[in-house]
C-alpha cells in the first residue's frame, strides 16, 4: 500500500511512501531479537556513551531535523529546533543519571542478602503520534536504550521522514543494528507485531481510540503496556493572579504547537471576580498571533497538521456553539490547506463538546465560576487526568489547590510541561503508567527480588 504525506502549509504532497511488507517486517523483528542479548549486556557505560553520541549527532542534524518536521507536520521552526534541542539533552539525561536508577537496591530482611534488581525485557513496540514527532520517540527511547531494552518505532503515517531520520541518527552514533528501527506499516500491521513473540510490551502515545485497540491486544496478549493519551487540562485562574503572568502563561500554553499538545492548557477556569479582565487580556493576546508559513520567523502560529484534522475540530467548535458557548475570537477555518485562527469560546458548560471532549488545535474554552471551591470541582469534573495548573499570588494557596487536582502533573503559576527529571503520565482516561524521571526508566524493566537465606 502506498501512503502520501501532504505539507500542512501548502496542501502539497510531500513525500510518497510504500509500506513494508510481512517479510521486511519479518526480518525487522528477527534483527531486533538477535540484536537484544548483546546490547542489553553491554556495559551501562558503553550504553551512556552512545546516547550521549546520539545527543550529539541530534544537535549536529537539527536545522535537517527542523525542516522535515515542519514539512511534514507544520511545527514552527522555533519550535522544532527547540524540540530537537530538548531531544539531545534527554540522551545525556539518561547516559549521566541510569547507573543511580538502575543499581541494585538492597533492602532489609531476615535474609543474609536481598536487593532489588531491574533487568530489560526485551524488544518494546512503540506507537507513536505526530505532534512531537521527536520527542515523543525519544521521551521513551532515551530511557528504554538506558535500560538494554531494544525498540521498534511505528510512527504516525504522516511523519514517515522524521521516523526515519531518527533511526539515522541513531545509526551513525554507532548504536548497533537492530537495537533501533523503524516499521512503515498500518494499524493493522501493528496489532500483528504487537502478537508476535518477539515484541515484549507496547507504549503508545496518542488518542483514546487508538488507546483502546491497543491496550486491548495488549491485554490479550498479557503484555504490558504504557499509554500516554489525551487530556483536557484545566488552566485555573484565582482572583489573586498575576494578571500579566497569568495571560502570558494561558496564550503560550494553549496556542503553543498550535494548541496541538497532550498537556496544553484547554480549559480554562476562572474565577468570577477576576474572569472579565482575564477574558478581555487573554483575547486581546491571543489575537496579536499570527497565522502563516512555519518557517518564517514571523509567523507566531503555525497551520494546524492535517487538514482533516481541522476539519474535525472545526466541527466541535460549531456543535459547542450551537449549544450555547459564545465565541470571542477566531472560531472560524482559515483560507489556508489546514490553517485554524487562535480562537476563545466563552460560556462553556457540561455537555459542549468543549467541555466534555479534547480540542486538539487553537481553541480556548473559558468556564467561569463562583470561588475556589467550585474551580476545583470544575477542574476535576472531567474524564481526562493528564496535567493541570493554577494561577495565583499566593504559592501555598496554589500548592494547596494543585493537590487536589486529579492529574499526572499539577503546576503552581507555570504551565504545565514535560520536563525530563520529573515523571510523565495520566491518570483517569488520559493513561496509566509514566515516562520520564527514574519512574521512566522502570516501566520497561523487570524489578527482580533476590533472596539469600
Ligand atoms: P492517534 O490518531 O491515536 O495516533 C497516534 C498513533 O497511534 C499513530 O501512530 C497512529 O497511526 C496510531 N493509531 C491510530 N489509531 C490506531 C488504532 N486504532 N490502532 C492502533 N494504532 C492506532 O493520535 P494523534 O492524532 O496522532 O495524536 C493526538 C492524540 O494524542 C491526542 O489525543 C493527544 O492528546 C494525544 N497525545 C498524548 C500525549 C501524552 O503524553 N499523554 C502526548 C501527545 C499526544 P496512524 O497515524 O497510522 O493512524
Amino acid at each position: 500500500m502506498t501512503v502520501e504525506t501532504v505539507n500542512p502549509a501548502t496542501g502539497e504532497v510531500e513525500y510518497t511512501l510504500e509500506l513494508m511488507d510481512a517479510a521486511a517486517v519479518e526480518s525487522i523483528l528477527a534483527a531486533s531479537a538477535s540484536a537484544f542479548p548483546a546490547w542489553a549486556a553491554r556495559p551501562l557505560e558503553e550504553r551512556g556513551d552512545l546516547l550521549r553520541k546520539t545527543g550529539a549527532q541530534l544537535r549536529m542534524r537539527r536545522d535537517d531535523i527542523q525542516k522535515t518536521m515542519t514539512a511534514e507536520m507544520g511545527k514552527l521552526r522555533k519550535e522544532a529546533l527547540a524540540e530537537v534541542g530538548k531531544c539531545a539533552d534527554a540522551c545525556d539525561y539518561y547516559a549521566d543519571n541510569a547507573a543511580r536508577y538502575l543499581q541494585d537496591q538492597p533492602i532489609a530482611t531476615d535474609g543474609s542478602n536481598s536487593y532489588v534488581r531491574f533487568e530489560p525485557i526485551g524488544c518494546v513496540l512503540a506507537v507513536m503520534p505526530w505532534n512531537f514527532p521527536i520527542w515523543q520517540v525519544f521521551r521513551f527511547l532515551a530511557p528504554a536504550l538506558m535500560a538494554g531494552n531494544v525498540a521498534v518505532l511505528k510512527h504516525a503515517s504522516n511523519v514517515p521522514r522524521c521516523a526515519d531520520l531518527i533511526a539515522e541518527v541513531l545509526r551513525d552514533a554507532g548504536v548497533p543494528a537492530g537495537v533501533f528501527a523503524v516499521v512503515h506499516i498500518d494499524n493493522d500491521q501493528a496489532a500483528e507485531v504487537l502478537r508476535d513473540k518477539r515484541i515484549a510490551a507496547v507504549t503508545l502515545t496518542g488518542s483514546e481510540r487508538a488507546g483502546r485497540s491497543i491496550a486491548a491486544n495488549a491485554g490479550d496478549q498479557l503484555k504490558k503496556c504504557v499509554m500516554e493519551l489525551g487530556g483536557s487540562d484545566a488552566f485555573v485562574v484565582l482572583e489573586d493572579a498575576d494578571i500579566e503572568k497569568t495571560v502570558a502563561g494561558a496564550v503560550a500554553s494553549r496556542f503553543g504547537n498550535v494548541g496541538q499538545t497532550c498537556i496544553a492548557a484547554k480549559r480554562f477556569i476562572v474565577v468570577d471576580a477576576i474572569a472579565d479582565v482575564f477574558v478581555q487580556r487573554f483575547t486581546e493576546a491571543a489575537s496579536k498571533l499570527r497565522l502563516g508559513d512555519p518557517n518564517d520567523e514571523a509567523t507566531t502560529l503555525a497551520p494546524m497538521a492535517r487538514q482533516d484534522l481541522r476539519d474535525e475540530l472545526h466541527k466541535q467548535v460549531q456543535a459547542s456553539i450551537a449549544k450555547g458557548a459564545k465565541p470571542l475570537l477566531g472560531c472560524e477555518p482559515d483560507a489556508s490547506h489546514a490553517g485554524y485562527p487562535a480562537s476563545i469560546l466563552d460560556q462553556v458548560a457540561p455537555g459542549m463538546a468543549a467541555y466534555d471532549e479534547e480540542l486538539f488545535g487553537p481553541v480556548a474554552s473559558i468556564l467561569r465560576v463562583r470561588d475556589e471551591a467550585e474551580a476545583i470541582r470544575v477542574a476535576n469534573d472531567t474524564s481526562f487526568g493528564l496535567g493541570g495548573s493554577v494561577w495565583t499570588g499566593d504559592s501555598e494557596r496554589g500548592n494547596r489547590v494543585a493537590r487536589q487536582l486529579q492529574c499526572g502533573a499539577a503546576f503552581v503559576n507555570s504551565v504545565v510541561k514535560s520536563d525530563v527529571r520529573l515523571p510523565f503520565g495520566g491518570s483517569k482516561r488520559s493513561g496509566f503508567g509514566r515516562e520520564l524521571a527514574e519512574h521512566g526508566i522502570h516501566e520497561f524493566m523487570n524489578i527482580k527480588s533476590v533472596y539469600v537465606a
